[in-house]
């Protein structure tokens, strides 16, 4: 989508500190981390929010959180554990407005969040 901050890191237009990518997906760390371990696991497929999803994803989000767990093992969180976040609409936290799923880990995370 034109415009789009999360569509241009996807296509290469906007630089970012890439974790994994592959014809799906791309992660990135975040670039103002709120734990040690800070990542984003974006769908190239431009989907605003959770809102649009449908059953015709239901392959994509499992990849999603298969590349989660992947790369959650290559940083170092396995063991310990991570949380992953979506964060949909105003009432959510989303400040971005392409489907993005935070990684986060590398030190106890509070429960409940703010
Ligand atoms: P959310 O608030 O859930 O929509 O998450 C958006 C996230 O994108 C925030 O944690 C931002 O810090 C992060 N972010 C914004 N711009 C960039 C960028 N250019 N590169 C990496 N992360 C970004
Ligand atoms: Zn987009």
């Amino acid at each position: 989508m034109q415009n789009c901050l999360f569509c241009k890191i996807a296509g290469g237009e906007i630089p970012s500190n890439k974790a994994y990518e592959d014809e799906q997906v791309i992660v990135f760390h975040d670039i103002s981390p709120v734990a040690p371990v800070h990542v984003l696991i974006v769908p190239k497929k431009h989907l605003a929010s959770t809102n649009e999803l449908s059953e015709a994803e239901s392959g994509l989000i499992a990849h999603v959180f298969k590349v989660a767990v992947q790369v959650a093992s290559e940083l170092g969180l396995k063991e310990n554990g991570y949380r992953i976040v979506n964060n949909c609409g105003k009432d959510g936290g989303q400040t971005v407005d392409h489907l993005h799923f935070h990684l986060l880990g590398g030190r106890y995370l509070d429960w409940p969040p703010g």
